[in-house]
């Protein structure tokens, strides 16, 4: 470097500019380190988007959270199972490959969300159909990759449980709750969001299957559970007896009813072939009244076990009004603090997919882009 000072004063102005280059020379080496750990900062700050993803059966739903808030819940429900009286699973899986695109672009339209916005795609991974699961999983797979955005995967049997946290108020922990849906039949002791153990379940039949099935053998159609629950206000819920199939501990067993259900139906046809038309209503009354009983007697025995009087219920039978009346009969009687979702909230959505992921999202528990769906997968 050419020096041009020589005298006494230019050799302080030389001094003076070292004095001034130094600490720029410093402060331009830690720039791009304070650089990085703002923008680490930063994106610990941002409120996490996340898109969620359900497709685990015959519902193809896609939800927005943004920090913690649910921001839609978009559902495309599939009539094609209704002639069938029950879910075709090929069917399913067509239905969800021709619904996903528009129910996902309209979750994030609706969100007013770009694709940069979003911080982490999740997905249900598992328990459901095999073909419905892939669709969905795929598709969030392809997401994230294209987007280079992380992937959350969501059990679906945690996120029914945690939807109670979408809308206050929300359970204190620990609290049980009754899982039941067309598919499930727990009783779970919740400790704290993704802390969970399941105490007590079928050992065989969903609930939500024995309603669907004893629907179809009175000749309503898919899914039978809200339509027994329709005709069950009006009738008399003691008219028709059935015996309880009881199993040890807290576990339950709904396929002894279905078999039940189907003679009791078979012998009284035989003595007036027009039995079902005529009674209809206080034979909905009577076995909804049935089932709702197994399910409270243990619901009554895991709080009387585990101390524990915080009582949620979850999943599409939590939103049948026998249970949620029988619920509140228990409540008065135990000095129970009950939770009932709302009645979104209560059959397969996204938006409890949404809110199970946020809480993955805040302890960084992301998935690799190989995850598969898994058909069985424990809560
Ligand atoms: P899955 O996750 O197994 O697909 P969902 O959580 O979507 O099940 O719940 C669907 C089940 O809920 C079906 O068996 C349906 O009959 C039942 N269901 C929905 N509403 C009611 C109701 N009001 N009464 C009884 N069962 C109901
Ligand atoms: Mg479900």
């Amino acid at each position: 470097m050419i020096d041009f000072c020589t005298g006494g004063s230019c050799n302080v102005r030389k001094e003076t500019k070292n004095r001034i280059r130094k600490p720029v020379r410093v402060y331009a080496s830690i720039l791009p380190i304070l650089f990085l750990i703002t923008c680490r900062f930063m994106h610990q700050l941002k409120a996490p988007v996340i898109l969620a993803i359900e497709s685990s059966c015959d519902e193809t739903s896609a939800a927005v959270i943004s920090n913690g808030k649910v921001l839609n819940n978009i559902v495309a429900s599939q009539n094609v199972h209704q002639k069938y009286g029950g879910v075709v699973p090929e069917l399913a899986s067509r239905a969800h490959q021709q619904n996903i695109v528009s129910v996902v672009r309209e979750a994030m339209q609706s969100a007013c969300a770009q694709p940069a916005d979003l911080s982490a795609i999740a997905f249900t991974r598992g328990p459901g159909l095999m073909g419905s699961l892939l669709v969905g999983v795929s598709f969030a797979k392809g997401m994230a990759m294209a987007l280079q955005k992380p992937l959350i995967e969501v059990n679906h049997m945690q996120a029914h449980i945690l939807a109670h946290f979408i809308d206050e108020p929300v359970p204190p922990f620990p609290f049980l709750c009754l899982t039941v849906s067309g598919g499930h039949t727990q009783i779970v002791l919740v400790r704290d969001f993704l802390d969970m153990q399941v105490i007590g379940q079928t050992q065989d039949d969903a609930v939500g299957e024995a309603f669907d099935k004893a629907a179809k053998l009175m000749g309503l159609p898919y899914p039978g559970g809200p339509l027994i629950d329709a005709y069950a206000k009006q009738g008399n819920p003691a008219r028709f007896k059935f015996t309880e199939t009881t199993m040890p501990g807290l576990d339950f067993s709904f396929s002894g009813i279905k078999t039940q259900f189907m003679y009791f139906l078979r012998d009284a046809l035989k003595k007036d072939g027009n039995f079902i038309n005529e009674n209809r209503i206080d034979i909905c009354a009577s076995l909804q009244h049935h089932l709702v009983t197994m399910l409270l007697n243990r619901l009554k025995l895991a709080s009387r076990q585990t101390g524990i009087k915080t009582i949620a219920i979850a999943g599409g039978v939590s939103a049948n009004s026998g249970l949620r009346a029988s619920l509140a009969e228990e409540a008065s009687r135990h000095e129970w603090q009950i939770f009932i979702p709302e009645f979104q909230y209560c059959t397969d959505n996204a938006a409890m997919i949404a809110m199970t992921a946020h809480f993955k999202f805040l302890q960084q528990q992301f998935c690799a882009l190989d995850a598969l769906p898994l058909a069985r997968m424990p809560v």
